[in-house]
């Protein structure tokens, strides 16, 4: 799920690789551009006056918002609830937070079934989870349900963004902050955002939800620290400035309408192979094409990865071309 940087991100990244913007005072230049990249990030996500950081990913944004729930509820064995299309980062988040996951089923369409999610929420529930766009099916969960559910219950809601983010702006989804009462998100420019790695987006609506991250920093001039990562590289943050800076937002309006293009035309190609098809509604496609075949594809130098349940998925990330698929195409007809 990651590309080929856009070429001004690169030359960013190559500019600031030496900059550490955890340490803010040292590194006032980096940490200025910090600034401006999560205001873009805001105006994206619809959230004005954003509280957040260029994270390491997607996976430290989905542990810092577990663990900011966990600071912030009073609960002695906190639990968070998020759909089965969730990914396994926040596994990683409840194994090192000491928190219990709890994974509720998905609906007909795979998306998050808000009921299902409703039965698993007790008065331990600290935290909600929405996928705007899942890493296997590209499927969006209805936010503003989940986020009426969270507080209910007393709950924050996170809405995972990580690969949606960049390309969910020029669709009809209700997934972000101003559809929604929505208190955190991640949102990474390492991959539709054609930002270098490392680049996520942590973004939350209220300080004191940042504030539960933060630790004092006694040797550095600042005085507190709200990241998971100490030392961090400027070259992450310079780069997705930089991409923003470069594309937000025609470039991007543009990169979403070719890549969904692409994941149209590879379905109809998949479909006419006589595969059953998930429909691509954003640019990623899975199909039902049997092991035998992806290994043989694999052979010939594919680069195809399976869903959990086995399908074929192609994710049509930037450098993704209409040739390529082409290409990949003439290969799956003639197995
Ligand atoms: N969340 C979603 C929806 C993802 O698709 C991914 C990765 O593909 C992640 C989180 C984790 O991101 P990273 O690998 O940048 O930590």
């Amino acid at each position: 799920m990651c590309t080929e940087p856009h070429p001004a991100a690169r030359d960013a990244a190559e500019r600031f690789l030496a900059a550490n913007p955890g340490d803010p005072t040292t590194y006032p230049t980096i940490s200025a551009l910090e600034d401006e990249a999560v205001e873009a990030l805001g105006e994206m996500t619809g959230l004005e006056n954003p509280h957040g950081y260029i994270a390491s990913g997607g996976t430290e944004a989905n542990i810092q918002a577990v663990r900011a729930a966990r600071n912030l509820a009073e609960v002695e064995a906190p639990n968070v609830v998020a759909p089965i299309s969730a990914h396994f980062s926040f596994q990683k988040a409840a194994d090192v937070l000491g928190v219990e996951l709890r994974l509720a089923e998905v609906d007909s369409n795979r998306r998050a079934d808000p009921d299902a999610v409703n039965e698993l929420i007790d008065d331990d529930t600290v935290l909600v989870v929405g996928i705007a766009g899942t890493t296997e099916y590209g499927r969006v969960d209805p936010i503003p349900t989940l986020s009426e559910i969270a507080h209910d219950a007393g709950a924050l809601l996170h809405v995972d963004a990580a690969w949606g983010g960049f390309v969910l702006p020029f669709t009809d989804y209700e997934w972000n902050f101003d559809h929604a009462a929505v208190d955190t998100m991640g949102i990474d420019p390492h991959k539709m955002g054609q930002a270098a790695v490392p680049a996520g987006g942590f973004l939350a609506r209220e300080k004191r939800v940042l504030d539960a991250l933060a630790v004092e920093t006694p040797y550095l001039e600042s005085t507190s620290q709200a990241t998971l990562t100490g030392t961090r590289s400027g070259a992450g943050v310079a780069s997705a400035w930089a991409a923003m800076d470069e594309l937000w937002p025609a470039g991007y309006r543009e990169q979403y309408e070719r890549s969904q293009a692409n994941a149209e035309w590879i379905a109809d190609a998949f479909e006419s192979c006589g595969y059953d098809v998930v429909d691509p509604v954003l640019p990623l496609v899975a199909a039902d094409v049997p092991r035998k075949t992806v290994e043989s594809l694999q052979s010939r130098g594919w680069r195809v990865s399976p869903t959990g349940s086995g399908e074929l998925r192609i994710v049509c990330m930037p450098h993704v071309t209409r040739s390529m698929l082409e290409s990949f195409a003439a290969d799956l007809e003639s197995l």
